[in-house]
């Protein structure tokens, strides 16, 4: 399903579309920094990003912004790639690193020093900040923002050929140090590093920054619409004013366009806190099926369509605003409720005896694999005369309104029979070890006359002789509390104890051929996916993606 609801930057688009701004080019682009693993918020902007270009029939460029070499590397590429491509979007030759304009960049300097725009700074980065100025109070002027354009060349052209060590001297845009915005305070556009670049290698001794890089990356690329998050906003000045210099170099001047970013509920949504719990080893590593990151979501169960179904369902808007976790994971019960088989496990069972069915019988019982969707057939599951049944769903001194089996009482086998409670079998410390029951041999699921009888309770529950052992991960939240990022506390202080739980269940037999990533509703319990990594060809191990119910707080 293409959805396509109304919003602001459509609106933008499709006005510059009528006045023909662009010649009807509309051109995106998504600028991730190769230096960690995606999160859900990414998501939202690759959506956006990539659903514009798809609607408009446009282009969405994927770039690299590589300008920090620190902390950036070749791992996290490949990464990125895959989670875009997973997510459903694919963009063919427009793929770029801003590393491969380097060259252009610092031509693009030089000009700048030329116009007189721009001049080398020998202050260090400490100075620096302390002529900045603050928010009431305007910066003032380096000693050595009038060097003249000679003597800038010059020094520019040494810092380039590896002439002074880090830190020596800076590039800063000459703009205005009074200016209300700090961003126009002669932000510095290049710095010394003599670090290797995982692309460029050891050909670069100087590297542009941020800000610079980013306009002109997307001005060489021809983007139409450049869209970024809120915090973005302030810096948009200095976006024009350097496009704004370089009128007569660079093919166009995109539009900056600010969106709210995504906040989730229940996580943390920056790279460097993943890191930290990854480094940390809070987690399972970076695609722990608990952690935001879209290798995580993916091994958790989560489908690109339910990501898809998010973006679009939480919208874009220019106000900062939380999304709860609760809306993520609708998106993916109703995905998941669409296309997965439902299939029957026990995740604590309990054993039942069925006093009157006969000794080494089996019987076939038919289970649909889709209530809604007789086109997918059913299974056979087998009835044998012990099974196990779900602990939580016996209960010897039941409350009233418990619908379950308890001793006297009676529930329904799903797709079977009848039974009733007409034992408990306790071990030397009251603990239950098996239950007996007898069954109503009239009263078989599809049968005629079956349902003469009506009981309220309807459990699960599978042969003894037929179940199959599986691992099953119960995956919860990562943290109990909503906003374990605000409130001063260290968000660490609310990781959630109970977030994963390892249990070795029973399964029907089918399951056991499960492939990785292939999805099912475990009837009652939730949807499950087998387990991208550790499922092996008859070894699964089963993800709980989401419960059936939200039942969070409740
Ligand atoms: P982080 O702070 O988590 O490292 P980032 O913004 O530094 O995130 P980038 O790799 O620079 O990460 O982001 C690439 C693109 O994704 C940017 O255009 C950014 O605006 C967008 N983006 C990042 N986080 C979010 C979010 N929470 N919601 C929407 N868009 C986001
Ligand atoms: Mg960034
Ligand atoms: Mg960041």
């Amino acid at each position: 399903v293409t959805l396509c609801a109304s919003n602001f930057i459509r609106n933008i688009i499709e006005e510059d579309n009528r006045t023909g701004k662009w010649n009807g080019r509309v051109e995106t682009r998504f600028p991730p920094e190769p230096n960690g693993y995606l999160h859900i918020g990414h998501a939202k902007s690759i959506c956006l990003n990539f659903g514009l270009a798809r609607d408009y029939k446009g282009i969405c460029h994927l770039r690299f912004d590589d300008t920090n070499p620190e902390k950036e590397e070749q791992e996290y590429v490949d990464s990125i790639m895959d989670a875009v491509r997973w997510l459903g979007f694919e963009w063919g030759e427009y793929l770029h690193y801003a590393s491969d304009y380097f060259d252009k960049l610092y031509e693009f300097a030089e000009y700048l020093i030329k116009q007189g725009k721009a001049y080398v700074d020998s202050l260090t980065a400490e100075e620096i900040r302390a002529l900045r100025g603050t928010l009431t109070e305007a910066g003032e002027n380096s000693p050595y923002r009038d060097r003249s354009i000679e003597e800038n060349l010059d020094l520019f052209r040494r810092m380039k050929a590896g002439e002074f060590p880090d830190g020596a001297h800076v590039l800063r845009a000459r703009i205005d140090m009074a200016s209300p915005n700090i961003n126009l305070r002669d932000p510095v556009i290049y710095r010394i590093r003599h670090v290797r670049h995982h692309r460029t290698g050891d050909k670069w001794c100087i590297y542009p920054m941020y800000d610079y890089t980013h306009c002109i990356s997307d001005a060489l690329e021809r983007i139409t619409h450049s869209l970024c998050t809120l915090e973005f906003e302030d810096h948009r000045p200095l976006y024009d004013w350097i496009l704004d210099r370089l009128t007569d170099v660079v093919p166009c001047h995109p539009q900056q366009i600010e969106f709210a970013r995504l906040n989730l509920t229940y996580t943390v949504m920056s790279k460097r806190k993943l890191i930290e719990l990854v480094s940390g080893s809070f987690v399972d590593g970076w695609d722990d099926p608990r952690m935001n990151t879209l290798a995580g979501v993916r091994r958790r169960g989560y489908t690109p369509e339910s990501i898809r179904l998010f973006a679009e369902r939480i919208g874009v808007s220019k106000a900062d605003s939380w999304i709860d976790m609760g809306i993520l994971e609708e998106c993916l019960r109703e995905d998941m409720n669409e296309r997965a088989q439902r299939r029957l496990a026990i995740l604590a069972p309990l054993k039942v005896v069925i006093d009157n069915y006969p000794e080494n019988a089996e019987e076939e019982c038919l289970a649909p694999n889709h209530p809604q969707k007789p086109e997918w057939g059913s299974r056979i599951v087998h009835l044998t005369k012990t099974i196990y049944i779900e602990r939580s769903d016996f209960m010897e001194n039941p409350p009233k309104g418990y619908f379950r089996l308890s001793p006297g009482g009676e529930v329904r086998l799903r797709y079977a029979y009848i039974v009733k409670c007409v034992d408990v079998v306790k071990g030397v410390n009251g603990e239950i070890l098996e239950i007996h029951c007898t069954y109503d041999p009239d009263s078989k699921s599809g049968t005629p006359g079956a349902d003469k009888r009506k009981v309220k309770g309807n459990i699960h529950w599978l042969s003894a002789v037929h179940a199959q052992q599986a691992e099953v991960r119960l995956y919860d939240r990562l943290f109990t509390q909503a906003h374990p990022d605000t409130g001063g506390r260290d968000y660490k202080a609310f990781l959630n104890p109970d977030s994963k739980k390892v249990l070795a269940a029973y399964v029907e037999p089918v399951l056991m051929t499960a492939q990785p990533e292939e999805r099912f509703q475990f009837e009652r319990h939730g949807y499950f996916v087998a387990d991208l990594k550790e499922t092996k060809s008859g070894k699964p191990v089963f993800n709980r993606a989401v419960t059936l119910r939200d039942s969070w707080g409740k």
